[in-house]
């Protein structure tokens, strides 16, 4: 991967980005065939896999070393500190490796549980699940989504927490909610119509811990998705108890975290989406620049040649986005807007870019030698999953024509 310094970036940045890049290209893409082939290969022996551990355990320590792990969280709680836009630019760097967050600790859902423990959890609740997390001892998974209510309209949800003395009681039927079935602990959006708590609608929901080893919590299943047996689980909760102070937040803070908690993840899938272009563009540029049909190399064709520079036009756009994007995030500006319109325009302009790699690659393109499978399945799934396209058009719409009657146009500057 090609990272230079960018003039117009502080040092810190500069030099968080290129030592990310030194490991994605000394220590990652060397090995990933070793790193990750186990997960798709059955054959993979006992002996390979734990020298695969052993390196991924190994990069991890250089990673810690280097500064940069957990970029998501504070360094009171293990991370290295960085800001929203500090992370952005990071982020791309390290996405261009599948797999490499995971080796610099950054792992969905865990990262988004993390910020959500951070800005709602007390201090006995951090210390007790946060912590672990950033330690790699426990893992974690977020059980919003049900099977027979829209997951496009999170108010929707039928899951109930009934308070009984010092303890929630939960009933209600769950399904991908991923890393469910290695999850030691879920945060369950349940429907709590507490007579004392909020009246809106928004008010009705809360955010509740869960460890999976409480009676009850039955996992039914890690649902198949894509042809493969996920860990994207089913759930029933049945009479679940756990105590009131697994409680995230105050009651009926639950929607709003969530909507914490997504923003900020559309807007860190996003940056993985650049990543993941920007290595897909230099396969593509690779290929075409080597492989000979018809009496002349593929770069030479002028439907490549449209390939390259329409992919280059999507990566450019989609990263200028994201930026723009995460910017806005840091200042603290309301950034609904910029996000949805990013959540929309990024997964779509990846899922071009990596339709188009594969075609330049032929059958190679949608081998397992290549990673350009997992991130074309990947693209098409980002357009569903934290909200799908519709429902951010209909936001960008209502917040531009909500401008419009306040007597002011958008303004495309800010
Ligand atoms: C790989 C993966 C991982 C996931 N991980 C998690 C997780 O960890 N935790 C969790 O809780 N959930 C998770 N989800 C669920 C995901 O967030 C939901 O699938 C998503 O919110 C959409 O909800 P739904 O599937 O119920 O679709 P629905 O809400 O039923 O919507 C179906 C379709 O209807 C259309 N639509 C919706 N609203 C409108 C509208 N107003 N106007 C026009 N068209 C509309 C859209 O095209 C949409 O795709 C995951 C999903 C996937 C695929």
């Amino acid at each position: 991967m090609n990272v230079q310094a960018i003039a117009s970036l502080p040092d810190k940045i500069n030099q968080i980005r290129l030592l990310t890049a030194e490991i994605i290209n000394k220590e990652i893409l060397p090995n990933e065939n070793t790193l990750w082939r186990w997960r798709r290969d059955g054959t993979v022996s006992e002996k390979e896999k734990a020298s695969a551990r052993k390196l991924r355990e190994d990069i991890k320590e250089k990673v810690k070393q280097a500064g940069l792990w957990a970029p998501h969280l504070p360094e009171d709680y293990g991370g290295c500190g960085l800001n929203f836009l500090e992370h952005a630019y990071m982020n791309e760097v390290l996405a261009y490796a599948v797999g490499a967050a995971s080796l610099f600790g950054v792992v969905a859902p865990n990262s988004g549980n993390q910020k959500i423990l951070l800005k709602y959890g007390t201090e006995e609740q951090r210390k007790k699940w946060l912590v672990p997390l950033t330690e790699g001892t426990m893992q974690s998974g977020f059980s919003m989504t049900e099977p027979d209510n829209a997951g496009s309209d999170p108010r929707s949800i039928k899951t109930t927490a009934r308070r009984e003395g010092d303890e929630w009681v939960i009933n209600g039927h769950k399904w991908f909610t991923s890393n469910g079935i290695s999850a030691d602990f879920l945060i369950v959006m349940c429907r709590t119509d507490d007579p004392t708590g909020p009246a809106d609608r928004n008010g009705k929901m809360t955010q509740i811990i869960v460890p999976t080893d409480t009676p009850g919590v039955n996992v039914i299943r890690g649902i198949e998705v894509w042809g493969r047996t996920s860990d994207h689980a089913e759930i029933i909760y049945d009479d679940v108890r756990v105590p009131a102070e697994n409680q995230l937040g105050q009651t009926g803070s639950g929607h709003q975290a969530a909507q914490d908690r997504l923003g900020a993840g559309r807007v860190y899938h996003c940056m993985n989406s650049v990543g993941q272009m920007w290595r897909a563009f230099d396969l593509m540029v690779e290929r075409a620049a080597t492989r000979e049909v018809h009496g002349g190399l593929l770069q030479d064709k002028q439907f490549v040649q449209g390939f390259i520079a329409d992919s280059y036009i999507d990566i450019q756009t989609s990263r200028l986005m994201t930026i723009h994007c995460a910017e806005q995030m840091e200042s603290g500006a309301d950034a609904r807007t910029e996000i949805s319109a990013l959540k929309i325009y990024v997964p779509e302009a990846y899922s071009r870019v990596v339709d188009r790699a594969i075609q330049v690659w032929g059958a190679a393109g949608v081998t397992g030698d290549l990673p350009l499978v997992g991130m074309y399945q990947g693209a098409r799934t980002l357009r569903l999953a934290d909200g799908p396209d519709e429902v951010h058009k209909i936001l960008i719409a209502k917040n531009v024509m909500k401008q419009h009657f306040a007597g002011g146009s958008w303004d495309f500057g800010n």
